[in-house]
């Protein structure tokens, strides 16, 4: 049986690196020239280090990582709202690093970049699996999953970005409709975040540091030294969809989708890189391990569909409920009693 990954990313090499380990042929087509070495810092939650861990990469990404054991939330004047510390800590790996590891697990042959699948049709016809690791504008999905699921707007679009040098504390700053979120990252760098309630395509010229200083420029440390060790070229901006209505099922015939390409999620939990690395881990298991394929594939999407359309849906009412401007006044009294619980 022939497998075909149509993308190099996080959900489609953990899928590849499940399968080579198993000792399954596998071949991953990836549009880009090189590796996504662009990005910010990925958390890495108790979910996707057990992932890892299946894959054998588990220690390498804690031992490169940056250990976040808490968060501190806080308001724009730096009154704080909650110190919340998970059971469980998080590791924060910037894209670039995950993806190499997981690159470095595999064969060489097996990455095959610069081949854009336009023609997922003739692919899907030869009779093979096809995994459909495509991210969030998924051609896969497209053709195969039919017109009726597409993307929605979040009602935010985020900036982010990696400086040199260690700022702090970890955690997110709070205002109306805007938030700003700073975590460490490995090499002694900060990664920030920052997501802006605004129409979908609003753009402010080419530049985006005057916008960021004009909304963040008065809010407590770190926001000022972070935004003044930001280099224009370095900063990303997207818009932010998720995919919607949910998929009835990850699987079509031999197709099956993993990560974004299935289930694209808001930010706000950290979690869809998490999930991409479980989808894929899970279905490179049971292909590797069930003879029958039809079968294997069916017990994919009974171990993860719902699974990661639960977090998905979660992910979504916590963007709503910290993003939406009139969310202000109940979204801190909740921070604070979670707070004042904890204690
Ligand atoms: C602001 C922000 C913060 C985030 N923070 C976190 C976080 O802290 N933790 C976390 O877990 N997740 C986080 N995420 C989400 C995470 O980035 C994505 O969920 C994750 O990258 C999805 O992985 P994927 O493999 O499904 O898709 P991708 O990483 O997008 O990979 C898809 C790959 O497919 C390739 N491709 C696309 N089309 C084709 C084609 N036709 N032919 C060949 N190749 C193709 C692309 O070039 C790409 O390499 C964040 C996202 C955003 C926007």
């Amino acid at each position: 049986m022939d497998i075909t990954v149509v993308g190099g990313g996080i959900g489609g090499l953990a899928c590849a690196v499940a399968l080579t380990k198993a000792g399954r042929p596998v071949r991953v087509l990836e549009r880009r020239d090189a590796l996504a070495d662009a990005g910010t810092a990925l958390g890495m939650w108790p979910n996707a280090l057990r992932a890892l861990d299946g894959l054998g990469l588990g220690d390498k990404v804690r031992q490169i990582g940056v250990v976040q054991a808490e968060a501190v939330f806080r308001r724009p004047d730096g009154r704080p709202l909650a110190r919340i510390r998970p059971r469980n800590a998080v590791v924060l790996i910037s894209r670039g690093a995950l993806t190499q590891l997981l690159h470095d697990a595999l064969p060489s042959e097996v990455l095959r970049t610069g081949i854009e699948v336009s023609d997922v049709d003739s692919l899907a016809a030869s009779g093979g699996v096809v995994v459909g690791a495509d991210g969030i504008n998924s051609v896969v999905r497209k053709t195969c999953f039919g017109d009726a699921y597409g993307l929605r707007y979040s009602g935010y679009s985020a900036w982010r970005g990696i400086v040199p040098g260690e700022y702090g504390p970890s955690g997110e700053i709070l205002g109306r409709g805007a938030k700003f979120g700073v975590t460490g990252v490995e090499g002694g760098r900060t990664n920030w975040f920052a997501p802006v309630w605004s129409p979908a395509g609003l753009r402010h010229a080419d530049r985006h540091l005057p916008e960021l200083h004009r909304i963040f420029g008065k809010w407590c440390d770190p926001v000022p030294q972070i935004l003044a060790a930001t280099d224009e070229s370095d900063i990303i901006r997207h818009d932010l969809y998720y995919v919607g209505p949910r998929l009835r099922s990850y699987v079509r015939d031999r197709v099956a989708l993993v990560g974004d390409a299935a289930h694209a999620m808001t930010p706000d939990l950290g979690q869809g890189a998490c999930q991409a690395l479980e989808d894929g881990a899970v279905l490179g298991r049971c292909l590797a391990t069930m003879s029958d394929t039809d079968q294997a594939l069916r017990r994919y999407d009974s171990l993860r569909r719902k699974a990661s359309q639960r977090v998905a849906g979660t992910a979504r009412l916590v963007g709503q409920a910290t993003m939406r401007p009139g969310m202000v006044f109940p979204r801190d009294t909740l921070l604070r009693t979670a707070d004042f619980l904890m204690r």
